[in-house]
């Protein structure tokens, strides 16, 4: 059995959208589209549209809703969405929202929340490898020798935007950029309210059980 649905993620960043979404998709087999890869893919082409999306990224800038939803939207019409996807990342403005609800509307939008301190400890415990790209946590998942990456023995280092004053202020502005976008959907009844606080491996489970017990008119044989 697999679930037809139609989803979008909403969370901080470091709240564990990748995890939940690869969770979700590898047991609904449904695509886990994430704008931000669908972005760097645009870019990596060297094509006139990625390079303008370049030089927003490359500030930290949100793209325009326009150049962004017509990304979206033609990704949204290949074959395998048809029974369904997860979005992640996207819509992160009313615009983005108003958009998607008139040509691919949702059925549920999750909101996964979890307090300031959670995603500072979570964020900035966060260790990765310059050399290999192998990822740690200095509480769940720490190297066996202090600060050496397993893999190859390269010395590990933290990301430059992982300090808790940069974690505050990226924390402050998705919560001022996404309220109108969790007002739409509110207003919608298509909120999914999670509490995202402890290990994402277990509590995608949760979210899965609470998604298909709702859902169950829309579950399909495969
Ligand atoms: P992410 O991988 O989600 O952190 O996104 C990386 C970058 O891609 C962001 O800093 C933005 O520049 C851009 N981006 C991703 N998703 C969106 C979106 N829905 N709207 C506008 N810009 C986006």
């Amino acid at each position: 059995m697999v679930l037809s649905i139609r989803l979008a993620l909403l969370g901080p960043p470091g709240v564990g959208k990748g995890t939940y979404s690869s969770i979700l998709s590898k047991e609904l087999r449904i695509p886990h589209l994430s704008t931000g890869e669908l972005l760097r893919r645009e870019i990596s082409l060297k094509t006139e549209l990625g390079r303008e999306v370049e030089s927003y990224v490359s500030r930290g800038l949100l793209v325009p809703d326009k150049i962004v939803n017509d990304i979206v939207a033609k990704r949204l019409c290949a074959s395998d969405c048809a029974n369904g996807f997860i979005l992640d990342g996207y819509p992160r403005t009313l615009p983005q929202a108003v958009f998607l609800e008139e040509h691919f509307p949702l059925d549920k939008v999750v909101l996964l929340q979890a307090s300031l301190e959670t995603i500072i400890e979570r964020i900035c415990g966060r260790l990765y490898c310059p050399n290999c790209g192998e990822t740690y946590h200095v509480s769940w998942k720490p190297p066996k020798r202090d600060n050496i990456c397993d893999k190859c023995g390269a010395k590990l280092s933290r990301r430059i935007d992982d300090s808790p004053e940069v974690v505050k202020r990226r924390y402050e502005e998705y919560l001022a950029t996404v309220s109108p976008v969790v007002d739409f959907y509110k207003k919608l009844g298509k909120l999914v309210p999670f509490r995202a606080e402890g290990d994402s491996q277990i509590l995608a489970y949760s979210l899965l059980r609470e998604l298909s017990s709702s859902r169950t008119e829309i579950l399909v044989e495969k």
